[in-house]
């Protein structure tokens, strides 16, 4: 069976599945640094309908960009598989998210069936436009936790990021409905752009601080090639730190488990704690365990990879649950990725997958 998988994988430029099955007992296995899978993000959709200016830019995502056809996605059935697939590697958690997730139609369906599987977080990102209207379906499908995206809560600069003059109060009616549907205490995810949003990180913590949820500030990325990434343009989450710790003194906090993303800290006053992720000035690739899917279901091994392998492949030409497993198991142990700790203004123009289509 691998010629013909091999073949079918190379019509779609991906990277050829590894010839030689997995070693090491299901849940041992490790890449070449030592890193077990604890963490898959699957994207269900490579649609949006935000154009957030750092993720699916107007002139790049147009009228005339072409999302992927139907047929094309993963069916929630073969997402369900390999999810089993990756959990006999010891994954623990399981976050959807795309382009918007919600827009995947039924998709309460896909997350009960996921639900199913026993021993997996799940959990879900979403730029909370619809969550309104969604949350309480989610959590009666077995959603347990939920991330919100939102940058600003100034209506002006948050219409401007989005690019498509959305309010900041339907995002915040989003996230009081998903708290009231009991998917608290939630994250709050806000990326930072120097020059542009920088003056709403204090404002940002002030709403936030007492209300149980956590708001993390996320180091704009040079993820994809489109997004017209620079330097100059991060805002280092030291300085979103002292902004903070300036009105609200904080103290740092030890992260809940080992390769969390996020620096925790706390307010010295016991009003909840934020986030920092800080992954172009403090890269965190070795303790990465993350592995990513996209909407087609070819499987990265690094936000910043520029080809996947051919998981979709595998599943359509009748593998098996073990030789899906099998195939999971190889590519792990062949992967050696650290591109935010080898970052250079050289990589960083690398033709890299979109985020929105590889899952954020
Ligand atoms: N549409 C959903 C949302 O916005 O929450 C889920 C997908 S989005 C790609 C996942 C996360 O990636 C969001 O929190 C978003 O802010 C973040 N993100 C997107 N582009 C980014 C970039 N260039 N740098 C840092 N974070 C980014
Ligand atoms: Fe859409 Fe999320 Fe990307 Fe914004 S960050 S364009 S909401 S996928
Ligand atoms: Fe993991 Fe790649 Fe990000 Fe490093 S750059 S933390 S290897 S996803």
């Amino acid at each position: 069976m691998t010629d013909r998988i091999i073949a079918i994988a190379d019509g779609r430029n991906a990277k050829a599945l590894p010839q030689s099955g997995s070693s090491g007992e299901p849940g041992t296995i490790r890449d070449r640094l030592g890193r077990q899978i604890r963490d898959l993000r699957v994207s269900v959709t490579d649609r949006c309908n935000f154009r957030c200016i750092y993720c699916m830019p107007k002139e790049v995502f147009g009228p005339d960009h072409k999302f992927l056809a139907r047929s094309e996605l993963l069916s929630f059935e073969e997402i369900t598989r390999l999810v089993r697939a990756f959990k006999r590697h010891g994954l623990e958690k399981v976050r959807l998210t795309g382009g918007e997730p919600l827009l995947r139609k039924d998709l309460d369906r896909l997350i009960a069936m996921i639900a199913q599987i026993p021993g997996l977080d799940l959990t879900l990102t979403t730029n909370g436009s619809i969550l309104a209207k969604k949350a309480s379906a989610l959590r009666a499908a077995g959603l347990k936790r939920i991330t919100v995206s939102l940058d600003s809560l100034d209506d002006r600069v948050f219409r401007a990021m989005n690019d498509v003059d959305f309010s900041v109060s339907k995002v915040l009616e989003g996230i009081d409905a998903a708290a009231a549907a009991g998917l608290g205490p939630i994250k709050i995810n806000v990326v930072v752009k120097r020059g542009v949003n920088e003056d709403s990180v204090v404002p940002m913590a002030r709403h936030f601080k007492g209300s149980g949820h956590i708001v993390r500030f996320i180091e704009f990325m040079d993820v994809g090639a489109t997004n017209g990434w620079r330097m100059e343009s991060v805002m280092p989450s030291a300085e979103v730190i002292s902004k903070i710790d300036a009105e609200f003194p904080l103290q740092p906090v030890d992260p809940n488990y080992r390769g969390e993303v996020a620096q925790r800290w706390r307010y010295r006053d016991g009003e909840g704690e934020i986030g920092v992720i800080s992954s172009v000035t403090q890269a965190f690739c070795r303790d990465c365990t993350r592995v990513r899917l996209s909407t087609d279901g070819l499987l990265y091994t690094c936000l910043f990879a520029t080809q996947g392998y051919d998981l979709r492949a595998l599943v359509r030409a009748g593998a098996s649950d073990a030789d899906l497993a099998g195939a999971i198991g190889s590519i792990w142990n062949l992967r050696a990725d650290r591109y935010s700790e080898i970052r250079t203004a050289e990589t960083a123009s690398l033709r890299k997958v979109e985020m929105s289509y590889i899952g954020g």
